[in-house]
């Protein structure tokens, strides 16, 4: 970038001497010489108006990819209904398919303690999925108050100018500042925050399991269906049903929807999962790495200060106060508030007095 500069300043500054030589002489024509003063009056606005201390490479490159963050946010934040009528729409269709196509294969095949099991298992899954999901989207994720108060903050918005306490975080596409903030999700059309993480993560879990128990429990009808999908081209034609080549169809449908949705989600579950036994949310695992490395570097190391240990951080993070809450709170739906404010955080019993600084993260 500065051999571009003085590839392109060099020249210019060399006209300029040769003009400004030209122009203290007495025989220099006057429209030179107010060409000479237009140039540097010219100069003067231009550095003014584009003066910043903190200019560089890395503002150069933001200004100039700011149009895309806009149309990325706006993008999101309208699309978002659309992934959250998908994910509606995708879910019904299994559970449709579960009902119509199904049950009637396995009522006529299936024992009556084996019917049993699957219809409190499926029906507490389900039940299970739509609540966290409906939580998920409708708990606003926590903000911090705006205007006077008393709360500890680590540092000021950008954007909306207010103070921030610790965890919190700006989403740009709510456009305002969230309370320990993991992600904006546009499969919730919501920001993933204080208040909704637990949703949010539960949901997760119980999509993938409810996945994975679909593509487990249909993989014979699947085969099956598969099967006869693939001899519908032979010569003679099977004499199959219109209801038949639906269930057949459906089956393969069921089958690829949930293997896919439980790969893909299970990953995201288990990586969520990691995070949560270590104490951090998503955007500080990257916080958390940079200041890591800072440390190493000057021969420290770096201790998460909100982590209180794999198993306390799961239950703060699931709001389990008694052995009861595992299975109130977390195997039953529960719309149990998390601990604490999301405000301020009590530190770790190892966050010595000494160190206490360290929580400004
Ligand atoms: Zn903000
Ligand atoms: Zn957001």
């Amino acid at each position: 970038m500065r051999v571009q500069r003085s590839l392109l300043l060099g020249p210019a500054r060399l006209c300029l001497r040769i003009l400004l030589l030209l122009g203290y002489r007495r025989r220099c024509p006057p429209l030179l010489r107010g060409l000479v003063q237009r140039w540097r009056y010219g100069k003067v606005c231009l550095r003014s108006l584009l003066y910043n201390s903190f200019g560089g490479s890395d503002t150069a490159v933001d200004a100039a990819f700011e149009p895309v963050y806009w149309l990325v946010d706006n993008v999101i934040r309208w699309f978002g209904v659309v992934f959250v009528v998908l994910v509606i729409v995708l879910t019904g269709s299994i559970v449709a398919i579960a009902y119509l196509c199904v049950l009637p294969l396995i009522l006529q095949t299936y024992s009556v303690p084996r019917l049993c099991w699957h219809f409190f298992y499926s029906h507490w899954n389900l039940i299970l999925i739509v609540f966290h999901y409906y939580q998920a989207i409708t708990t606003p994720p926590g903000y911090p108050p705006q205007g006077r108060n008393d709360i500890a903050t680590v540092s000021i918005c950008k954007k909306c100018i207010y103070p921030k306490p610790a965890r919190t975080h700006h989403c740009s596409i709510c456009n305002r500042c969230v309370l320990k903030m993991d992600h904006h999700c546009p499969w919730l059309n919501n920001c993933v925050g204080h208040y909704n993480h637990r949703y949010f993560f539960s949901f997760c879990f119980f999509m993938t399991l409810g996945c994975v128990y679909c593509s487990y429990g249909s993989w014979d009808l699947f085969r099956e269906a598969y099967a006869a999908i693939e001899t519908y081209h032979q010569t003679p034609p099977p004499i199959f049903s219109f209801r038949e080549r639906i269930t057949h169809k459906s089956l393969v449908y069921l089958w690829f929807l949930c293997s896919s949705v439980a790969l893909a989600l299970g990953a995201l579950t288990v990586w969520h999962a990691i995070l949560i036994s270590r104490g951090e949310t998503s955007i500080e695992r990257h916080i958390n790495k940079k200041e890591r490395r800072r440390l190493q570097a000057k021969g420290r190391v770096f201790r998460n200060p909100y982590n209180y240990g794999c198993l306390d951080n799961w239950k703060i993070f699931l709001g389990v106060d008694t052995g009861r809450h595992w299975l109130t709170r977390v195997l039953l739906p529960s719309n149990h508030l998390p601990h604490g404010n999301g405000l301020s955080w009590e530190p770790p019993p190892w966050v010595t007095a000494h160190s206490a600084s360290v929580m400004a993260v």
